[in-house]
């Protein structure tokens, strides 16, 4: 894996793993100021779609 789990998924910001708050659909971190912004709905319909992308590559 990258280093998903340690940075806000919206704005890039280092999070602390341990002490960060999840968007609970994604499973990853997001900072104070992302948590539930536009920014951060915007960042997550574009993962979704980025992900289903990558699911092609099958390469887990
Ligand atoms: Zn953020």
């Amino acid at each position: 894996m990258n280093d998903f789990s340690s940075v806000c998924f919206v704005c890039g910001h280092p999070v602390d793993p341990s002490d960060s708050l999840k968007n609970e659909e994604l499973n990853l971190p997001v900072c104070m100021e992302c948590r539930g912004s536009e920014r951060e709905k915007q960042a997550i319909s574009e993962l979704r779609d980025g992900m289903a992308e990558g699911f092609v590559c099958g390469c887990i």
